[in-house]
């Protein structure tokens, strides 16, 4: 076992972090760098607390290369309310939105935005369960549409984006609650890319909002004011008390980002483990994985052995070796090894090592 004896928590979120940035934070939890208070504690209008917000947008825009034009937010309410917020925002001129439905959050989201204006799905691979990922052009896309939808990390069913959609003077909106920080990514392409950041970055209770300045300032009148991105865009994420202890903690994640080489060294691990996790699943007689090779996610590896019962007995044997959560979403069964930047190689071998001994035993 690994030290404190953690298991290997192979969870869709929330989800592990990194043992170096939950050891800081138990260091920091009494006495945070000798402020005589936790974070937890303190005040959002403190001159600690907003270095500590100013450290993590900071931190945040040098990871991303965010360039200035876009504004950095850190939000509540998950990453469903961007499912209303993104539309009651930039719905703006035409009320036309065009979504790419690829899986269960996608459709979700659109389902949201039909109530506040014309909505269209223009590509969906539903009838497939959403085992790949459909390659839109410009063509498909309404010309007068106010912004076009995608879900680049699809968490149910294993696939991703392995592109980013050319929509020419189109604003793209992106969820990349899955997969944010996992690889590297030209920011410059997107209108709009937001992610929960219980998945990938910190625990529960921030949403980060990366937003190009020209989408800003569109909201309705008669919108909520929480709801207007401008309010937390001109009051620096804190028009309200902001979730303070997840942007702390979030901000100690790319701090240790940035410690290990940046996005670019956390890209070749990730896609190693997930290299190694595939590599073993399509060699094997047992196991296999459902998801169109191209479009394989390499943050949540969906695999089945084509017998419910089996699937079970897998999961819970996994359990008790420490391997936890793999059992696939309610909706589709099976097996999902979320393999997010916080799990370590070390994890995914021993998810590999009894995956083997399963196969053979059986
Ligand atoms: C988990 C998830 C969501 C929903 O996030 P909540 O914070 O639970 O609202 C949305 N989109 C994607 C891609 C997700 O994985």
């Amino acid at each position: 076992m690994n030290s404190y004896d953690r298991i290997y928590n192979f969870s869709a979120g929330p989800s592990m972090l990194p043992l170096e940035v939950l050891e800081t934070v138990q260091a920091d939890l009494l006495n945070y760098k000798g402020s005589g208070q936790s974070v937890m504690e303190m005040s959002h209008r403190s001159k600690e607390y907003q270095r500590i917000i100013d450290e993590a947008e900071a931190d945040l825009r040098e990871l991303m290369n965010i360039p200035d034009n876009y504004k950095v937010l850190f939000l509540q309410g998950g990453g469903t309310l961007q499912f209303s917020m993104v539309p009651l925002n930039l719905l703006r001129n035409s009320k036309k939105a065009d979504y790419v439905v690829t899986g269960t959050w996608a459709k979700k989201a659109y389902k949201e935005a039909t109530k506040f204006g014309d909505i269209r799905v223009i590509a969906s691979s539903e009838a497939d369960t959403f085992t790949w990922v459909p390659k839109i052009t410009a063509d498909d896309v309404r010309p007068d549409a106010d912004y076009v939808y995608i879900t680049t990390n699809n968490t149910i069913y294993g696939t991703k984006f392995n592109y980013v959609p050319e929509t020419g003077d189109i604003p793209l909106v992106a969820d990349m609650s899955s997969n944010i920080l996992s690889e590297e990514l030209d920011v410059t392409k997107f209108g709009v890319i937001w992610a929960g950041a219980q998945k990938n970055v910190a625990p529960a209770g921030v949403t980060i909002v990366i937003i190009r300045e020209d989408l800003i300032g569109h909201a309705p009148a008669e919108a909520p004011t929480y709801l207007d991105y401008k309010i937390h865009a001109d009051n620096g994420s804190m028009y309200n008390t902001p979730p303070a202890f997840a942007i702390y903690v979030a901000g100690e994640v790319f701090k240790y980002l940035k410690s290990i080489g940046g996005i670019k060294e956390m890209e070749r691990r990730n896609v190693e483990k997930a290299q190694m996790l595939y590599d073993y699943i399509d060699q094997s007689r047992l196991f296999s994985c459902p998801v169109a090779k191209e479009d394989r996610s390499i943050m949540n590896v969906v695999f089945v052995t084509g017998d419910a019962d089996l699937d079970k007995k897998f999961v819970a044997e996994a359990k008790e070796a420490g391997l936890v959560n793999l059992a696939g979403h309610r909706s589709i069964g099976g097996m999902r090894a979320s393999i997010y930047n916080a799990m370590p190689k070390e994890g995914v071998e021993a998810l590999i090592e009894f995956m083997k001994k399963f196969e053979e035993n059986k």
